[in-house]
């Protein structure tokens, strides 16, 4: 049940008008369990997983695991069972998620906006290497994402990371799921505010907080201070964004509301100015509404999204600043949306003379060979470390100017370009069918191909185009909010069902923040992408007036 730290004037909940039919609302007493998810959080707090993992599991083997644990708690581990080899989407569509268990896991290392010193890419790399058959994938969450990890190496991998300062605790499941904090703060020249220490108090007080174990579902949190808003703010359950108060100066507005997946939606922005120390009792008052009042009968409602969306931004912060904080919020206008593009790639100069240079794997695929060899980099040249962005890129800071052309030529060397094709820059994609139980169609391997091809069919672009890859309606890498956004599901081919894509076109966050058309006509088979962007893109291109985006 909640907990009273943050829900001091807890008679003000019946205010709150009773809806006809509960929605598994605690505030309003539906506090019984009203589905197995709800049933197994209440059954033990899934924090509580790490003992077991740490002092049973990991001993006595894959067999031992309690089911319950493995399929539910394990995620606020940053554990999840990878999909076992052998099935695709098409034959898997109607198995239980439990069929495609294999014994190796997925594991998902927060890095919450911090910036990666050289040891620290290294631990990541070495990990990779030595217990994840060489994967390493940066997430559009600024995770490092593992494959094959076995329970019985689980220990020995945290100790690694927790002597790096990292954690994967409450990386997946109904928690504060990873951070994401601007690449570029406390660095870039035209930055309002540095956000860094606001984020890391957040997780200081709040990642393993029981009292945010058990949240109605994920709970997204970004944070940035760069008028680029880097951080996709617009997509986020909560996003703080730097702002400029004429009176009180640089601070922070508060968006809530934001989320993809099935029932997208655009963070609504409540227009307040928030002090950098106070962002993180601002923040557990957000978290705290969604734990008391978040819908949590049906898990398809169960996204801050929904409550926002039913109360309005005017309810949202009146019950915030009445119920939670006890105090109002310095009103402020919102900050203006930038246009265009936000993800860091090239060599940018920093406020203080140095450079901070943002590379470009391939739809976020590195390994960990390669983090090791990037370690090396940052040691070599002497630069500050390194930073994940949500658009799967990597941002290396502090580079001296005398360094920088070395730098980037051993940053080509090691296949990390800082100035790659448009495809390379703007090309995403989730997981997919290698290893995401969820999946309908491959991803990674797709993305790569399609930017092979589209970089030889278009090998110079003036207007960026974005496209993102995700496997199935769940939309992980964003799916409607790039030019060209491709949901995995299977499709009518020749009188079969074939994995394909659902096409939506014209996505954009910022300024022209909109949702891409989804286009019912058009659906491409896996095998048919490369072709139909091709067709797709050549008739922007050669239908075009001038100036006109590829999103209009
Ligand atoms: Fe898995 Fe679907 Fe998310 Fe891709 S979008 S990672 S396939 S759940």
């Amino acid at each position: 049940m909640s907990d009273p730290r943050f829900s001091a004037k807890k008679a003000e909940h019946t205010q709150i008008p009773r809806p006809k039919r509960g929605e598994g609302q605690w505030a309003l007493g539906y506090t019984e369990p009203l589905n197995k998810n709800e049933q197994s959080k209440k059954d033990d707090d899934p924090l509580h997983v790490r003992d077991r993992i740490l002092h049973t599991y990991s001993k006595r083997g894959f067999a031992s695991i309690d089911p319950a644990d493995l399929r539910g708690r394990f995620r606020w581990m940053g554990l999840y069972t990878q999909r076992a080899p052998g099935f695709d989407g098409g034959k898997t569509a109607m198995l239980e998620e439990e069929e495609l268990d294999d014994e190796y896991f997925m594991l998902r290392v927060r890095s919450d906006g911090r910036l990666l010193d050289a040891s620290a890419v290294r631990a990541l790399g070495e990990i990779g290497v030595e217990y994840a058959r060489d994967t390493a994938d940066v997430t559009d969450r600024e995770n490092i994402q593992y494959h094959w990890i076995r329970i019985e190496d689980v220990p020995a991998i945290w100790d690694r990371l927790d002597a790096a300062g990292l954690d994967s605790t409450e990386a997946c499941g109904d928690s504060p799921r990873p951070f994401l904090g601007s690449p570029v703060a406390g660095v870039a020249k035209d930055e309002i505010i540095d956000g860094s220490e606001a984020l890391a108090e957040i997780k200081r007080r709040y990642i393993g907080d029981p009292a945010f174990s058990n949240l109605p579902r994920k709970f997204k949190t970004a944070l940035t201070g760069h008028p680029s808003h880097d951080v996709s703010p617009e997509t986020n359950d909560v996003a703080f964004v730097g702002t400029v108060h004429p009176v009180h100066g640089p601070g922070f507005d508060l968006w809530v509301g934001g989320g993809l997946s099935t029932n997208p939606m655009l963070a609504q922005k409540a227009g307040v100015w928030i002090p950098t120390d106070e962002v993180a009792d601002v923040w557990a008052g957000v978290a705290s509404i969604f734990r008391d009042y978040g819908y949590r009968r049906l898990r398809s409602r169960a996204r801050l999204k929904f409550l926002v969306a039913d109360w309005g931004i005017e309810k949202f912060r009146e019950v915030l600043e009445k119920e939670y904080l006890g105090r109002e919020l310095v009103s402020c206008e919102s900050p203006a949306s930038p246009v265009g593009h936000r993800d860091h790639v090239g060599v940018h100069e920093q406020q203080d003379g140095d450079f901070y240079v943002g590379v470009a794997p391939i739809a976020g695929r590195v390994s960990g060979t390669k983090l090791v060899a990037l370690a090396d980099l940052i040691e070599k040249h002497g630069a500050a470390g390194a930073r994940l962005t949500p658009y799967q890129k990597i941002v290396l800071i502090g580079v001296a100017p005398d360094r920088l052309d070395a730098l980037l030529a051993d940053l080509d060397a090691i296949g990390l370009p800082a100035r790659p094709s448009n495809w390379r820059q703007n090309t995403m994609a989730c997981t997919g069918i290698e290893f995401c139980k969820l999946a309908i169609v491959e991803t990674k391997a797709r993305a790569a191909d399609l930017v092979e091809e589209l970089e030889q069919r278009f090998p110079e672009l003036d207007v960026p185009i974005t496209v993102n890859v995700n496997g199935c309606p769940n939309a992980c890498a964003r799916t409607q909010v790039a030019d060209i956004g491709l949901k995995g599901q299977l499709v009518m081919h020749e009188g079969q069902q074939v994995g394909g894509f659902q096409v939506h076109l014209g996505g954009a966050t910022g300024l022209e923040a909109n949702f891409g058309r989804k286009l019912r006509a058009h659906k491409v088979t896996s095998e048919g992408l490369g072709e139909y962007v091709g067709v797709v893109v050549g008739n922007y291109l050669t239908g075009r007036t001038a100036g006109e985006s590829f999103a209009a």
